[in-house]
C-alpha cells in the first residue's frame, strides 16, 4: 500500500510524506531545520537569481549576458587540461556554440548528448567561435518552456553539503502549488489592502517562484511583517495579561516624601534623572505593575533613580529587593546604597552567598515579617529562600544583559511587585519601543554635569613605545593610571592567535611584552607578568599595584585604598568591574588586547574613567584581530556615545547574538530584519498591540488562525493556554 497516497497532507504533516522527499532526504532537510510541510514552505530563498534574455545563437554579442537554449550534440571532457574542463556543444536552430565548465568533472553524470538545456552567462570569444564559460545551466523539455522575454526568476536556497540549492529548490517547486493550497489566511482581505501587503498565500509563490523582480519585494515586505506581527502579537499579549492579571501597591508620591528622598543626595538631580523618575513614579502610582527597562550609560546616574524609587516604596512601608548578576555588583550596589543612606532609618542588608545557617535564618525571617526595608543580593540568592512580606518593587540590574524573562520568577505573594530593570547596555533607539515592546522604556542621555569626553587612541603592538611616553607624562602631570586584563568572553576564548605557541611568562621574563599573550594564558597569570613588566622596566619611577580576582577581600580593599589615596600610581587589575569605586584622578586606562572583547564590554571598562573634571584617555592596546575586531576598536576610537555604540553592535554581531535570543525569547526570525526593516516593525507592533488589546485571549472565531500560529512558535512561553 502506498503512505503518502493514503497520508492527508497537512502544514503540519511530516515533510517525509512529501512528494519526492522520503526518509533520506527528510533526515537531509531536518539538518535545514525543515521538519514538517509548513517549515519547508517557509525555508525561504538567499537570493533570487533571474535568466538574462532567451538569445539565438546566431545573433550573440560577446560580452553581452544572455541565456541560449537547446540541444547537446557532443560532450568532451579533459581530465588533463589545467585546470581540468568540462565542455559541451549546444545547438539551436541558428547555430552551435560552445558551453565550458572549469573543474566541471561533477557534470559527466548529469549530461547527455540529446539532453535539452537552457544555459546562462556572458558571452564570449574564442577565436571564431563563441563561448559560455561556467554558465549556470537548467534541463528543459521544449524550448517553449522558457518563452521569449521570460522573467521569471529562479530561487536560490541556502544549501548544506547534503543538499544543493538546486535540490532543495526541486523539492519545494515540485509541490509547491500543493503546499500553497493549504496556507489559511491570517488577516482579513480589507486589512491586507489597507496595508498594502499581498496576501500569504501570494507572498510564499512570489518568494519561491517569482514571476519577475518586482514581486520579490513585495513578497519579502508581507512575509516579514507576518514574523513581525507574530512576534508583536506575543508581546502584546504577554504585556495586556500582565496588566489585567496583576495587582500591584499603588505608591503615590507627595510633595514630602519627595523632599525627603531628595535630601538624600548631596546633589541636585538632573534634568534626566527627574524625567525618568516622573515616568517611574506615574507608573508605581497605579494599582498595575510596573514594567520598566531604565537604559543609560555607565555613570550616568541610573542608581542614583533606583535609590529614588526604593525610598518611594520605603515611604509607603513596603520592601524592595535590588539584584545584581554578580556579588561583587551587589555588593558595589549595597555600598553606593550606604553612601547615601548615611544615618537614615531604612533598614537594608546585603544577601552574600557567605551568609549560611543561623544568621541567614534570622535574615530570612525578618525579611518575611517586614522587618527590612531593602534587600540586595544576587538573582539566586533572592530567589532562593527569601519570601518577602510586602515586596513592592524589584529592582534588577542587568548590567549588559537582557535577561527579562527572569523577571516573573521571583516568588511573588497575591501582589506583584513593580519591575524596574536598569541596563548600561543601552538598547538602540529603533529597537528599544518595538522589539521590548512589554517594557517601557526610561532613558537617561546625558551624564550628571563635570564629566568629559574621554578620548581614546588604538595602539598596533610596534607603538607601545610612544605609548608608555604619553603615560609617562600623565603620571608626571600627578594622575593615575589603569591597566587593564578583562577577563575574556566565553565566545572569543576559541579564538586563538596565529603563530603564538603558548609561552613561559615566568618572573624573569623580560622580553614579554603586553598585546604578546598567547590567547590561552590565564589572565591572572597574564597580568602578574604584566605588572612586574611595568613596575621594573618601564615605570620604576612610579608605584604600581596588582589587583585580581583570587586576592583576598582585604587584601583587594588594601590595593583599592592606595589607589584611591595617591600611594599607587598605576593599578594593574585582571577584571576592571572589581576596581568599582570611583577615582576622579584616574585618567587613563589601557586596556590590553582590546580586539578580543566586545564592545559593550569596551565601552564598559572606558565608563571609569572620565569622572574628573581633567581629561581622560582610553588606549586600546591590540593586536591585528579579525574584521570585526578591527571594526569594535574603529567604533571605540570615534565615538563614546553608548546609544551609537550599540547600534553598531548590533549591525555587527546581529540581532540574534545580541539579544541572546533564546534567553529572550524571541523567535527566531527567517525573513525579518530588525535593523532594516523598521517601519515594518512600528507598523505591525501597531496593529498588534490593538489586536491584543481588543481580543486578549484570542477567542474570536478571526483570530483562531493566528492563535495556533502564536502557539506554534512561543509554546507554553506566553501563558496563552491557560488563559484561553
Ligand atoms: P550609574 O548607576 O548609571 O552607573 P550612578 O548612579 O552610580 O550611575 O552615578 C554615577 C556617579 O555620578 C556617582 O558618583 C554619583 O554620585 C554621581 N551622580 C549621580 N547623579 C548625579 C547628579 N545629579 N549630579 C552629580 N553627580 C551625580
Ligand atoms: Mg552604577
Amino acid at each position: 500500500m502506498n503512505i503518502k497516497a493514503q497520508t492527508q497532507i497537512s502544514l503540519d504533516t511530516e515533510v517525509r510524506f512529501l512528494k519526492g522527499v522520503g526518509p533520506q532526504r527528510a533526515q537531509k532537510l531536518a539538518q535545514l531545520g525543515v521538519h514538517t510541510v509548513g517549515d519547508l514552505l517557509e525555508y525561504y530563498p538567499r537570493d533570487h537569481e533571474f535568466r538574462p534574455p532567451l538569445t539565438l545563437i546566431n545573433e550573440l554579442v560577446p560580452d553581452h549576458r544572455v541565456t541560449v537554449a537547446g540541444q547537446i550534440l557532443s560532450l568532451r571532457y579533459s581530465g588533463r587540461s589545467r585546470p581540468p574542463r568540462f565542455q559541451l556543444k549546444l545547438e539551436d536552430p541558428t547555430g552551435c556554440c560552445e558551453l565550458i565548465w572549469f573543474h566541471g568533472g561533477y557534470l559527466r553524470d548529469s549530461l547527455r548528448p540529446g539532453d535539452r538545456l537552457a544555459a546562462w552567462g556572458k558571452v564570449s570569444q574564442y577565436k571564431e567561435a563563441y563561448q559560455l564559460v561556467n554558465p549556470r545551466w537548467q534541463k528543459i523539455q521544449e524550448i517553449e518552456e522558457l518563452g521569449q522575454g521570460d522573467q521569471a526568476g529562479i530561487a536560490i536556497y541556502p544549501a548544506s553539503g547534503e543538499l544543493s540549492s538546486s535540490d532543495i529548490g526541486r523539492i519545494i517547486q515540485g509541490s509547491l502549488d500543493q503546499m500553497l493550497e493549504m496556507v489559511p489566511q491570517r488577516y482579513d482581505e480589507e486589512f491586507c489592502r489597507e496595508r498594502k501587503l499581498p496576501s500569504r498565500r501570494q507572498g510564499l509563490e512570489w518568494i519561491h517562484r517569482p514571476p519577475d523582480q518586482d514581486k520579490i519585494g513585495q513578497a519579502r515586505r508581507r512575509l516579514a511583517y507576518d514574523e513581525l506581527f507574530l512576534m508583536e502579537l506575543g508581546i502584546g499579549l504577554r504585556r495586556e495579561k500582565i496588566q489585567t492579571l496583576q495587582q500591584a501597591y499603588a505608591l503615590e508620591i507627595n510633595e514630602r516624601l519627595d523632599e525627603r528622598i531628595r535630601q538624600r543626595f548631596p546633589f541636585d538631580l538632573t534634568e534626566d534623572q527627574n524625567k525618568v523618575i516622573n515616568e517611574i513614579c506615574t507608573d508605581m502610582a497605579r494599582s498595575v505593575p510596573m514594567n520598566r527597562l531604565l537604559q543609560g550609560d555607565v555613570g550616568s546616574g541610573k542608581t542614583v533613580v533606583a535609590l529614588y524609587a526604593a525610598l518611594l516604596a520605603v515611604g509607603h512601608h513596603r520592601q524592595v529587593a535590588i539584584m545584581a548578576p554578580t556579588e561583587i555588583l551587589a555588593e558595589q550596589h549595597f555600598q553606593s546604597i550606604e553612601q547615601y543612606l548615611h544615618h537614615s532609618r531604612v533598614k537594608r542588608v546585603l544577601i552574600k552567598g557567605g551568609l549560611t545557617g543561623k544568621k541567614r535564618t534570622e535574615i530570612t525571617e525578618q525579611i518575611s515579617q517586614g522587618l527590612i526595608d531593602i534587600v540586595v543580593g544576587t538573582q539566586a540568592l533572592l530567589q532562593q529562600d527569601v519570601g518577602f512580606k510586602n515586596l513592592a518593587l524589584v529592582v534588577i540590574d542587568e548590567q549588559h544583559k537582557f535577561g527579562v524573562r527572569q523577571r516573573m520568577t521571583i516568588r511573588g505573594k497575591d501582589v506583584a511587585p513593580h519591575y524596574l530593570v536598569m541596563t548600561a547596555t543601552p538598547i538602540p533607539r529603533t529597537l528599544a519601543m518595538t522589539v521590548f515592546g512589554d517594557l517601557d522604556v526610561s532613558t537617561i542621555e546625558h551624564s550628571p554635569p563635570g564629566r568629559r569626553k574621554i578620548i581614546t587612541y588604538q595602539y598596533p603592538p610596534e607603538k607601545i613605545t610612544p605609548a608608555y611616553e604619553f603615560i609617562r607624562s600623565r603620571l608626571q602631570a600627578q594622575e593615575q593610571v589603569y591597566f587593564v586584563y578583562p577577563r575574556v568572553e566565553e565566545q572569543e576564548q576559541e579564538e586563538t592567535i596565529p603563530g603564538l605557541e603558548e609561552q613561559a611568562l615566568g618572573e624573569n621574563n623580560q622580553s614579554w611584552m603586553p598585546g604578546n599573550v598567547p590567547a590561552r594564558v590565564d589572565p591572572i597569570k597574564a597580568a602578574t607578568a604584566e605588572y612586574e613588566n611595568l613596575q621594573r622596566n618601564i615605570f620604576p619611577e612610579f608605584r604600581v599595584g596588582l589587583l585580581h580576582g583570587q586576592m583576598k577581600r582585604d587584601e583587594k580593599q588594601q590595593i583599592m585604598e592606595k589607589f584611591r589615596s595617591g600611594k599607587i600610581q598605576i593599578l594593574v587589575a585582571t577584571v576592571v568591574i572589581e576596581v568599582g569605586v570611583d577615582v576622579p584622578n584616574a585618567t587613563v586606562m589601557v586596556i590590553e588586547h582590546a580586539e578580543r572583547f566586545g564592545l559593550a564590554q569596551l565601552h564598559q571598562m572606558r565608563g571609569r574613567i572620565g569622572r574628573g573634571d581633567k581629561q581622560s584617555y582610553c588606549l586600546l592596546f591590540a593586536q591585528a584581530g579579525t574584521e570585526t575586531g578591527k571594526q569594535r576598536l574603529e567604533i571605540m576610537t570615534q565615538t563614546d556615545n553608548g546609544f551609537r555604540i550599540a547600534e553598531e553592535d548590533l549591525r555587527i554581531r546581529g540581532p540574534g547574538e545580541f539579544f541572546g535570543t533564546a534567553q529572550h525569547g524571541l523567535p527566531e526570525l527567517k525573513i525579518a530584519d530588525l535593523i532594516r526593516d523598521t517601519d515594518l516593525l512600528r507598523m505591525a507592533q501597531r496593529d498588534a498591540f490593538a489586536l491584543a488589546g481588543d481580543d486578549p485571549d484570542l477567542v474570536q472565531p478571526r483570530h483562531q488562525v493566528l492563535l495556533q500560529e502564536l502557539q506554534k512558535q512561543f509554546g507554553d512561553d506566553l501563558g496563552l493556554i491557560e488563559v484561553g
